[in-house]
């Protein structure tokens, strides 16, 4: 296996003879040090070489688009299903008909052109402050745009892809009309002003500047991993019947529409969908497998289970500009 140095000159980092040297060309938006552990493995047990470039999501797809159909990549990695949805409609990606994947991965999880497929969940929930807060005051997402909550929620920017997808999935829910409603309230009742990452806002609620947020899962898990006494936990909002359930996303993968080695591309996404790669894959990063039936990592069990929101992902990316909109009238920053 190879990393490959983005600060390279493109046309020599993939000359022919050098791609040539690889059984698989992967361009990861997700970390080195998330990915990484999965193609060594694969690596040892096929003894097939991958070649992976990794950088944010955003130059990678402009680089596919840039290569076109001279690109050595064949598998493109990415997180939040309004990136894959986006790579999906610029024709970066191809359908894949496998059985495997179909029979693996939840509908809702899966690009309905097959063009992605979603690999791991994450749950961006409720978190609560454990010593202010009765979680029987908690019911859902929409419940936090009530005047109760003034001064009393904390959120991440509006700029966060994370939060576009979670607005996407109101205003298909509700409307545009009712997901702004709803939106404004949440605006109104912050407590301070939008942090810039998850984890800023967990620690904002740990440190009681506010009750309650909204946050990937993942983040928290990694926080009380190293600092089990904070005293936040996870809520799982919208859970009663006739309610939508937890608004979920996926980090996932697709080929490459001019994938060189379609068919090893395709041998790598069935073999990440297979049990034991899932339970590593999502466990790396405490997330939730895409795959039902896979183990947990314990800290994430911990929280219980619950009921996602079944919409399937891709409408995230559909609805994300007018998401971004809607964020923007009611001056969610
Ligand atoms: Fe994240």
């Amino acid at each position: 296996m190879r990393a490959l140095l983005p600060s390279l000159g493109l046309a020599a980092l993939f000359a022919a003879s050098f791609a040539n040297a690889a059984d698989l060309v992967v361009y990861s938006a997700r970390n080195e040090q998330l990915v990484k552990p999965i193609f060594e493995r694969y690596e040892q047990e096929t003894g097939l070489k991958i070649q992976y470039l990794t950088d944010r999501e955003a130059p990678l797809m402009a680089r596919l688009q840039a290569e076109g159909r001279r690109t050595q990549a064949d598998l493109f990695i990415t997180v939040d299903a309004g990136n894959l949805w986006q790579a999906g409609e610029l024709g970066l990606l191809r359908p894949v008909q496998s059985e495997l994947l179909s029979d693996a991965i939840p509908a809702h999880l899966r690009d309905p052109q097959n063009r992605w497929f979603g690999l791991s969940v994450r749950a961006r929930t409720l978190i609560y402050n454990t010593e202010r807060l009765d979680p029987a005051s908690l019911s859902t997402y929409e419940a936090l745009a009530e005047p109760e909550w003034k001064g009393r929620l904390c959120l991440r920017t509006s700029k966060k892809v994370y939060n576009q997808s979670l607005v996407a999935s109101l205003i298909e829910a509700h409307g545009s009309a009712e997901a702004e409603r709803i939106v404004r309230g949440w605006v109104d009742n912050l407590a301070v002003a939008p942090f810039a990452n998850d984890d800023d806002t967990i620690l904002a609620v740990a440190a009681g500047r506010c009750d309650v947020a909204i946050v990937n899962t993942y983040y928290l898990g990694r926080l009380k991993r190293d600092r089990p006494e904070l005293p936040v936990t996870v809520f799982w909002p919208n859970q009663s019947e006739g309610e939508r359930g937890v608004h979920v996303n996926v980090s996932g993968a697709g080929i490459t529409t001019h994938a060189k080695r379609p068919e090893a591309a395709q041998a790598f996404l069935e073999w990440l969908a297979s049990v034991p790669v899932q339970e590593k894959f999502a466990g790396e990063n405490l997330e939730f497998p895409a795959r039902e039936g896979v183990a947990l990592d314990p800290l994430v069990e911990g929280w219980g289970p619950f009921r996602p929101d079944l919409i399937n992902v891709s409408r995230a990316g559909a609805l994300q500009a007018e998401a971004t909109m809607l964020m923007d009238r009611v001056g969610y920053r």
